[in-house]
């Protein structure tokens, strides 16, 4: 039976973290998403994440620290930018791709010679950290192929209360709901694998230049050579098709509007919301606030991912920081396609 652990409760952090030792799987809450951890130093528990998820086996995991120094455990040759960066971003939604060392085995990283490495925010994860004495690996806790998971509530629909976790750790919702933003500091020009709750400007404020794969803006065939393993891989989808409607909130509902039936729905801005009424429509936040709408996009993909619903049309952000990963996770979901309603009247 998976135990249901409470943040709140004192007795959690020491509980969870002696079934991280004993190689159990745990999932845990952090400032993105839930994670589903084992111990990342054991080939055998970080087995079990790959086996429980349904995870291809060349999608290399995170490890997550407890405190930034940490770092210098598991990773070698590592340059003056990214102590830069744990100083602007540790503990926080950024994730560093550097040279791995021999402690670190190679079923967590894909049998790369590569690590990627983060200090997660939410207190009670990075004292589960601090007490396993282990870097935790953890990859999002949904089954592959479906949205992340930001609440313990997700991770249970996913696996239910007989399945392989041993324990589930509530801390509420995920404050930003968005996987981690992630760097690989392995090149001579730090370059972005994949937008997250660091935003590119912030990124570049402290780096100077930064580089922006290709994986980021465009779909990548299924031999592509790719730096971020995991990105070659359909994510974050719901069954439906998505389709990504541009241009703005009038335009756009004059285009879907006379599209809808009762297979299709609308997931929208909430200022979006008059727009659409009487269509099956879902507000995942508001336009005006691009972090509500990171908090709320996996919670609205999970609730429209229906038998019944066969097509999504999405309105999508367009600005910096945070929005850039909205927008990245909806047109990864969209499998990048895209209508720009104002060419369609
Ligand atoms: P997830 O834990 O599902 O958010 O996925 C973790 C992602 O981190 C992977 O899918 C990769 O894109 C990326 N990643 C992990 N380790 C490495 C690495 N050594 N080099 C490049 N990307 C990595
Ligand atoms: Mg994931």
């Amino acid at each position: 039976m998976t135990q249901l652990l409470r943040d709140t409760d004192p007795k959690t952090a020491g509980i969870a973290a002696a079934l991280i030792r004993r190689g159990e799987l745990v999932a845990l809450p952090t400032e993105t998403v839930y994670g589903l951890g084992a111990d990342g130093l054991n080939p055998d528990a970080v087995a079990k994440i790959f086996v429980a998820k349904g995870r291809p086996q060349d999608n290399p995991l995170i490890l997550h620290i407890s405190e930034p120094k940490e770092l210098e455990k598991y990773c070698r040759d590592i340059p003056g930018s990214a102590w830069d960066l744990a100083e602007h971003f540790w503990p926080g939604p950024l994730t560093m791709v550097l040279p791995a060392r021999d402690i670190v085995p190679r079923s967590t990283t894909a049998g790369l010679d590569s690590v990627a490495v983060r200090c997660p925010q939410t207190p009670v994860t990075r004292e589960i950290i601090r007490l396993a004495g282990v870097p935790i690996a953890a990859p999002s806790a949904n089954l592959s192929g479906k949205p992340s998971t930001t609440s313990a509530q997700h991770v249970l629909n996913d696996y239910g209360a007989d399945g392989p976790l041993a324990a589930i750790v509530d801390a509420g919702p995920c404050r930003v709901g968005v996987e981690s933003t992630i760097v690989s500091l392995l090149g001579e020009r730090p370059r972005l694998l994949r937008p997250g709750g660091v935003g590119p400007e912030q990124l570049r404020e402290v780096l100077g230049r930064l580089e922006v794969d290709q994986a980021v803006t465009g779909l990548l065939s299924d031999d592509a050579v790719v730096r971020a393993p995991g990105m070659k891989y359909k994510h974050y989808a719901p069954r439906a098709q998505v389709i990504v409607v541009e241009g703005p909130s009038e335009t756009a509902a004059k285009y879907i509007r006379p599209r809808l039936d009762k297979n299709s729905a609308v997931l929208c801005f909430r200022e979006e919301l008059p727009l659409y009424g009487g269509c099956q429509t879902l507000a995942y936040g508001r336009e005006s606030d691009p972090q509500t709408l990171s908090a709320g996009l996996f919670a609205a993909l999970r609730e429209l991912d229906r038998d019944d619903i066969s097509t999504i049309y999405a309105r999508c952000p367009t600005g910096g920081g945070v929005a850039c990963a909205v927008r990245n996770r909806l047109l990864k979901a969209a499998g990048f396609r895209t209508v720009r309603a104002e060419e369609t009247l």
